[in-house]
């Protein structure tokens, strides 16, 4: 039972294959952080799952549909949204308009909406929910552009969650933190993701080995493994190819 199945995913940027063959099964409620060294191909394979790049050949199945190929907006509008760094924020903006925006957004096409006579409630409902989500109630007010880095990040992930997802791509997401920061926002990201799927590229070992059900390791774009924390930690191969100078053991 998976929400994502890829199979086979190739990528190619003129004569170099970037993903060789891919494999990999998303269950529908399970953290899964992909990891692997700098240049193995996360962002891409990220890029090709969200439409933003087109596969050389193989298939992506989400929620039982082909959709290798299909633009972010379908996908989107499917249930599937990922993070795109900070500039998915609107700076001179207060942190409530910013994810008032967000959560307008899947209604724009929806005649039936802009009929409703509470449109309005309903959207300021799924605001301040938002807000509390993230724990940006304080700072509803205040203009994103001027929050702290890390705080711009939580209001991101409220973006993000704003359309309602059933599977969230977050392509490292406490780049630029400090550690306190980093276990924050894992903490949060935890909360947020409960009952739906997460992808996660992140480089923080800590932060992977407690936050994922499962992990997979991709290098020169081939998963080398995938299986839980322990398995991955204890993985042989796994060790060789990255992680032996990043685990302390
Ligand atoms: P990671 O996120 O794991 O660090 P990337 O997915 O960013 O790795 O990059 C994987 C490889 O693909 C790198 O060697 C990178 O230089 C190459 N690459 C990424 N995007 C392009 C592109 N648009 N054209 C050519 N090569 C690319
Ligand atoms: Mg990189
Ligand atoms: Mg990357």
């Amino acid at each position: 039972d998976s929400v994502l199945s890829i199979r086979d995913l190739r990528k190619s940027f003129g004569p170099i294959e970037i993903m060789r063959g891919v494999d990999l099964d998303l269950r529908p409620t399970e953290r899964h952080a992909l990891i692997g060294p700098n240049g193995a191909g996360k962002s891409t394979l990220f890029h090709l799952i969200s439409g933003n790049l087109t596969p050389t050949s193989g298939e992506i199945i989400f929620d039982g549909r082909q959709v290798g190929g299909e633009s972010p907006e379908t996908l989107n509008r499917l249930g599937l949204a990922r993070s795109f760094q900070i500039t998915n924020i609107f700076p001179k903006l207060s942190v409530y308009e910013n994810i008032r925006l967000a959560v307008m957004r899947p209604y724009r096409l929806q005649y039936s909406f802009w009929k409703s006579v509470n449109r309005l409630a309903r959207v300021r409902e799924e605001t301040e929910k938002l807000l509390e989500q993230v724990r940006l109630n304080s700072q509803a007010s205040t203009i994103a552009g001027e929050m702290a880095y890390s705080e711009q990040r939580s209001l991101e992930i409220a973006i993000t969650l704003a359309s309602n997802p059933k599977v969230i791509l977050l392509d490292e997401p406490m780049a630029g933190m400090s550690h306190e920061e980093a276990l924050y926002t894992a903490e949060l990201i935890r909360e947020v993701t409960s009952g739906r799927a997460l992808m996660i590229v992140e480089h923080d070992m800590d932060v992977v080995f407690s936050l994922s059900d499962r992990i997979s390791v991709l290098v020169y774009g081939q998963l080398i493994a995938t299986g839980t924390p322990d398995e991955i930690r204890n993985n042989k191969s796994v060790k060789e190819a990255y992680l032996g100078e990043e685990v302390a053991q």
